[in-house]
C-alpha cells in the first residue's frame, strides 16, 4: 500500500503476512480448485492453469474426476438424485428459496418447527433450535449461555468457531490438553479451589467445550469421563458434533449413542447439518428452558435469516432415513456402511507403515507427514492419480505435524477404496511416509 510511507498500517497487513507468504501462494492449486460436480464418493475438479498460483482463477478448460476423500459426505447425502433431492425440489416449489426474515420476525415456516421437533427427537432432548450456519451456531449462542465471572474450559483442539464463540462471551477460558482427562481435572480441580466448593467457588458457571470427533485428530471424546467429572465438579457440558452426528453410534445419533449414555447428561449438544445430512445449518439441543432462553437472547436467532426451505427439506429427509422412518433399512444400512469403511480404511492404512491419528471407528483419518513441505506434494500426486484429499497444516496443526486427511463415506465402495489404498501406497514411497517403527522397512 504506497499509504504506509506516510504512517498508515495496511487494512489488509496481519491476514497478508500471515495466510499469504510465499508457502501458501505457491500451493494455491492445492487449496482453491473449484469443482464442477456434486460432492458425491466421486467429484470433478476444475484444472487449472499450471502458473496461476492467484485468485484470478484461469481454467485450461479440462477437469479431473477423482473419488472424493475431501467432503464431510459421511452417509452419502450430498447427492443430487434420490429421496432428499427430490424432496427438497419440492419445497422450492412450495416456498421458495429465501426466507428474507429472522425467525422472530416473519421467517419461521411450519417447516422450522417440524425440523427443530424432529432434531430434539433424534438426539434424546426435550427442544432444539436450528440456525443457517453451524460455524455461528458456536460462535454466537456460547455468549447467550456464559459471559464475564463464567469459566469456558476448553479441548486444545477445538474448533475455530468454539474458540470465537468463547471469546465472544467474555468468560474466562482455561484449555486442558487434547482429550486428557487427568489434564481436564486438574484444571477443573484449580478452578475450584479444593475442599470448599460451595464457598470458595470463583465462577458464576462452569462450562466444559468439547467435541464429539475431533476434525484434525479424528480422536472421539471420552464422553463417559467428561460427565463423571461433570458431576463431580459441578460444571456443565457443550458438546459440538459436528462430525459425529450421523456418523457414529449404532443408530446415527453421535457419540452419546456410540458409548451407549444418556443424552439427558449432556446440558448443550450442538451439531451442524453440513456433513452427515448433507445439507447447511447447525442446531442446539436442550432443555425446554435453555431452548426458549436462546431463543431470545442468540444473535443468531435474532438478528440472522432464517433457514432456506429446500436446507431444511433435505435435514428432515435424510434424518428420517437415518432414523428409519421411511419404512427403509437405508439408513442402517449407510450407517453400517461407514463404520465398515472407517475400519477397513484405517487398518489397511496402519499395515502400510503410516502414522494413523484417531479412533480405529472415526471416519476421519488423518495420516501424519510431518513436514509441511509435503503438503503439497501429497495433494498434487494424489490429485494426479484421481484421488481428491485434504492437507492440513499450520495453522490448523502444530507446525511440524502437518498431514493428510481422509474422509470416509458410506458412498465409497470397496473398490474406491482399494484404489485410494494403491495409490497412497506409491505415494508413501515417494515421499518418505512409512514412519511406523512397527513396519519392516523401519526395523
Ligand atoms: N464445529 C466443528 C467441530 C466443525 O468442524 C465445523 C466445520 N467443519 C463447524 C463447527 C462449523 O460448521 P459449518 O461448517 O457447518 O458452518
Amino acid at each position: 500500500d504506497p499509504r504506509e510511507k506516510e504512517g498508515y498500517v495496511p487494512l489488509y497487513s496481519s491476514f497478508e503476512s500471515f495466510y499469504t507468504r510465499n508457502l501458501y501462494r505457491v500451493i494455491r492449486d492445492c487449496f482453491n480448485r473449484p469443482i464442477c460436480s456434486v460432492p458425491g464418493a466421486e467429484i470433478t475438479l476444475k484444472d487449472r492453469v499450471s502458473h496461476d498460483y492467484g485468485w484470478t482463477f484461469q481454467f485450461t478448460g479440462t477437469t479431473t474426476r477423482c473419488i472424493n476423500m475431501a467432503s464431510y459426505n459421511y452417509l452419502g447425502f450430498a447427492q443430487n438424485s434420490g429421496p432428499c433431492f427430490e424432496e427438497a425440489r419440492k419445497s422450492i416449489h412450495q416456498w421458495g428459496i429465501g426466507m428474507a426474515s429472522s425467525r422472530n420476525e416473519s421467517g419461521t415456516l411450519e417447516l422450522h418447527v417440524e425440523l427443530e421437533k424432529q432434531v430434539a427427537q433424534f438426539v434424546g432432548k426435550e427442544d432444539a433450535i436450528t440456525f443457517g450456519m453451524g460455524f455461528a451456531t458456536n460462535a454466537l449462542n456460547m455468549p447467550g449461555l456464559v459471559s464475564k465471572g463464567c469459566l469456558i474450559i476448553s479441548d486444545q483442539c477445538n474448533h475455530a468457531s468454539l474458540i470465537l464463540g468463547a471469546r465472544l462471551s467474555g468468560a474466562a477460558i482455561q484449555v486442558f490438553k487434547h482429550n486428557d482427562m487427568v489434564s481436564l481435572e486438574e484444571v477443573l480441580r484449580n478452578a475450584i479451589v479444593q475442599g470448599q466448593p460451595r464457598t470458595h467457588r470463583p465462577w458464576k458457571k462452569i462450562l466444559i467445550v468439547v467435541e464429539g470427533i475431533y476434525s484434525m485428530e479424528g480422536s472421539i471424546v471420552n464422553l463417559p469421563r467428561i460427565l463423571e467429572l461433570k458431576k463431580k465438579y459441578k460444571t456443565y457440558v457443550y458438546l459440538d458434533e459436528a462430525h459425529s452426528i450421523g456418523a457414529m453410534g449404532p443408530r446415527g445419533r453421535g457419540v452419546v449413542d456410540h458409548f451407549g449414555l444418556d443424552p439427558k447428561d449432556v446440558d448443550v449438544m450442538m451439531g451442524t447439518f453440513t456433513k452427515s445430512f448433507g445439507s447447511s445449518g447447525g442446531y442446539i439441543a436442550g432443555s425446554k428452558e435453555l431452548i426458549d432462553h436462546l431463543r431470545t437472547v442468540s444473535h443468531a436467532a435474532m438478528y440472522a435469516t432464517s433457514m432456506s426451505p429446500p436446507v431444511i427439506q433435505q435435514i428432515i429427509t435424510s434424518m428420517k432415513i437415518i432414523m428409519g422412518e421411511d419404512g427403509t433399512l437405508e439408513g442402517q444400512k449407510r450407517i453400517r456402511q461407514l463404520a465398515f469403511n472407517a475400519r477397513y480404511f484405517r487398518e489397511k492404512l496402519k499395515a502400510m507403515g503410516l502414522i494413523v491419528y484417531g479412533h480405529k471407528e472415526s471416519p476421519v483419518v488423518p495420516v501424519l507427514l510431518y513436514m509441511p513441505g509435503k503438503i503439497a506434494c501429497i495433494i498434487r500426486e494424489m490429485t494426479k492419480e484421481g484421488v481428491a484429499v485434504v492437507g492440513v497444516g499450520f495453522p490448523a496443526t502444530p507446525l511440524i505435524e502437518s498431514r493428510v486427511r481422509f474422509c470416509l463415506s458410506a458412498s465409497h465402495s470397496k473398490e474406491m477404496l482399494d484404489k485410494v489404498l494403491e495409490k497412497i501406497d506409491v505415494a508413501a514411497d515417494l515421499l518418505s511416509m512409512r514412519y511406523s517403527r512397527l513396519h519392516p522397512y523401519n526395523k
